[in-house]
């Protein structure tokens, strides 16, 4: 993924799904404030950071790379967020993963159900804010990895493929403190075609 700002600005990512097609995994009324205040607020902070910035012409994934501070906090954030409010569909019952994804997590964690449990107890153990994150290592490996606050995992190299925000305001609304039941429900909309075709492109640009 390279995103460029458009006349100087970033924008909103367009989302392919409505505001209340994640109930109840996530609630209309958190995406309201998750997608429509939180990242608007960080998209907001970023565009104003910008002119004043080195980083006029770069992409967001270059300013996050680069920068550091408020900035990186703020880019960091809208990259995050960018990854994760399209990373989603509807709920699904039997939501696996399937394709090379799929064979690249049996192969390396043994099945996708043991896969599932370390992903969740890496988002579990992590204090405080932050974010846990698949993604591919420059010898085609998967990496589960934490990430505090804004960190994103291109930072050490690695393409994202997807993650879970274990920052408050991703449930506090609809799961109130209970982290884990939380994270163990969003497996029921990650958009798998979505993420075949981010691991498939990241396989590629490897090769
Ligand atoms: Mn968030």
């Amino acid at each position: 993924m390279n995103t460029l700002p458009r006349n100087g600005i970033f924008e909103m990512p367009r989302l392919s799904y409505h505001l209340e097609d994640l109930a109840p995994i996530i609630s209309k009324e958190t995406l309201q404030v998750h997608y429509g205040k939180h990242l608007q607020t960080y998209l907001n902070n970023l565009n104003a950071l910008l002119p004043e910035s080195k980083f006029k012409r770069c992409t967001l994934e270059e300013i996050v790379q680069n920068s550091s501070g408020v900035l990186f906090n703020n880019a960091g954030q809208v990259l995050n967020h960018i990854l994760y409010f399209t990373q989603f569909q509807k709920p699904q019952i039997q939501n696996h993963p399937h394709g090379r994804l799929k064979n690249a997590i049996e192969k390396q964690f043994g099945n996708f159900e043991k896969f599932q449990e370390i992903f969740e107890k890496q988002g579990i153990s992590l204090f405080g804010s932050g974010w846990v994150w698949l993604s591919l290592d420059a010898s085609n490996h998967l990496i589960i990895s934490q990430e505090s606050n804004a960190g994103n995992p291109i930072t050490k190299n690695l393409h994202p493929i997807f993650t879970f925000d274990v920052w408050e305001h991703a449930y506090y609304i609809d799961y109130r403190n209970q982290r884990a039941e939380h994270l163990k429900a969003l497996w029921q909309i990650l958009d798998w075609e979505c993420l075949e075709q981010r691991y498939t492109e990241k396989i590629h640009f490897h090769l």
